[in-house]
């Protein structure tokens, strides 16, 4: 089979790529240190707007905190979509420091603390409640601030959704209450005191596969009906997850996103006769700002090993866990990576770019094509605007962490 060379949505100016029209060597001199995450605002808005475009103006588009909580790009995200979904106390804050309408903020999470449970209640945003416990406490805790606590049920679905790089559904998990169970809970929310909202239903993440994505969207929707029937009132938000994927590997295709799109389209005339008051909520983190990012690196020595090419850079694990293959990879693999300021170059070789950490794990491109670089050139790692600095273990070795730009 073909292995598809990647192609970075970045423009290439004078063989250097550019963030936000801007020429790498000239962007790191703006920020003025390496190692950095740059993330292009154009992509971004351009990513949303393909997403308006297929789903359509009845679906809901909610991004996902979790996936990059860089606060500017927080801010600048929340005008652009229907609502922000977190998962911590730390994430809620960013979502209402954006202005999100707290009605439109949702918090998931299978631990919430009572405080966060307090914070989300006097906030006045929908709890997605994980488990039978949570809905008790969120019932006790809104009686003793005087407030109604507006939830909705988290499910553990009776499927799976296949072909996904993280499953988050399905058989037995610590998310969601298993759909069995919700009929009974669902009864006893009015009692409770507790303001139902509706459904909420995350199947798995980084799918590539349309069918997969539909198949599970037209079960959830499915199931969801199935379960109104014990609701206590009208179902107003049908959360019925994302989990696009990106492609990151040689031989991944991008995701079919028209396919997508039709697939959920015939199943939405259903969602109105069943529950005509609910909005279909899809969200999305990786998907919107994945590949709007980049990770930039500076070489610091080239070095020759048995004839094998090492790029010793200033950049590795610590600021960047997944794309070193320590996070959620079963084999590892290299993310797309080019030299950014000779991204085609005069001769090219293999080399294998690494960190300056004392581990063989601190690996970012294990011997991999790329123009010949001398010490001061930039590694770009692409496909890092999602997952990146707020899933890497910063403090490991002592280095100082990365800066982030908006671009
Ligand atoms: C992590 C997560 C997401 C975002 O997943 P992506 O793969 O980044 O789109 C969405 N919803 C929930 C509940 C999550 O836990």
């Amino acid at each position: 089979m073909m292995r598809h060379a990647f192609i970075p949505a970045f423009a290439v100016v004078d063989d250097c790529l550019c963030v936000g029209g801007v020429a790498l060597p000239r962007l790191a001199t703006r920020v003025g240190a390496t190692p950095f995450y740059a993330y292009d605002r154009a992509l971004i808005r351009t990513r949303i707007a393909s997403l308006r475009e297929v789903l359509g103006p009845r679906v809901h588009l909610h991004y996902a905190v979790k996936a990059n909580p860089m606060p500017a790009l927080v801010d600048f995200i929340a005008p652009q979509v229907d609502g922000l979904d977190v998962a911590s106390g730390g994430e809620l804050k960013l979502a209402l420091d954006a202005g999100m309408a707290p009605e439109r903020i949702s918090f998931a999470g299978p631990g919430k603390s009572e405080r966060e449970i307090a914070q989300a209640i006097a906030a006045g945003i929908v709890l997605n409640l994980e488990s039978e416990t949570q809905a008790e406490r969120a019932a006790a805790i809104g009686q003793r601030l005087g407030l109604h606590a507006m939830v909705a049920l988290r499910i553990n679905p009776d499927f799976e959704l296949k072909s996904s790089g993280m499953k988050m559904g399905g058989g037995p998990k610590q998310f969601g209450i298993d759909a069995e169970r919700v009929p009974a809970l669902l009864r006893r929310l009015e009692p409770m005191g507790l303001d139902f909202r509706g459904f909420h239903i995350f199947s798995g993440s980084q799918n590539l596969r349309a069918e997969a994505i539909v198949e599970a969207q037209h079960k959830s929707i499915a199931l969801a009906c199935r379960l109104s029937a014990d609701a206590p009132s009208p179902v107003r938000i049908l959360n019925i997850g994302g989990g696009f994927g990106i492609p990151y590997f040689p031989g991944e295709e991008p995701l079919a996103l028209e396919r997508v799109g039709a697939g959920l389209a015939q199943a939405l005339p259903q969602v109105a006769a069943a529950l005509p008051e609910a909005a279909v909520v899809i969200e999305l983190g990786r998907y919107i700002v994945g590949e709007a990012g980049i990770y930039v690196c500076r070489v610091l020595e080239r070095k020759l090993s048995r004839d094998q090419v090492f790029l010793i850079t200033d950049g590795g694990l610590h600021h960047h866990l997944s794309a070193s293959g320590n996070f959620g990879q079963v084999i590892r693999k290299n993310y797309p990576v080019a030299v950014g300021n000779k991204m085609r170059g005069a001769t090219r070789e293999s080399a294998t770019v690494v960190g300056p950490l004392c581990t063989p794990l601190d690996l970012l491109a294990d011997r991999m094509e790329l123009a010949r670089a001398e010490p001061g050139d930039l590694i770009v790692v692409f496909q890092s605007g999602a997952y990146g600095l707020s899933a890497s273990p910063t403090a490991f070795l002592s280095h100082p962490p990365p800066l982030e730009v908006l671009v």
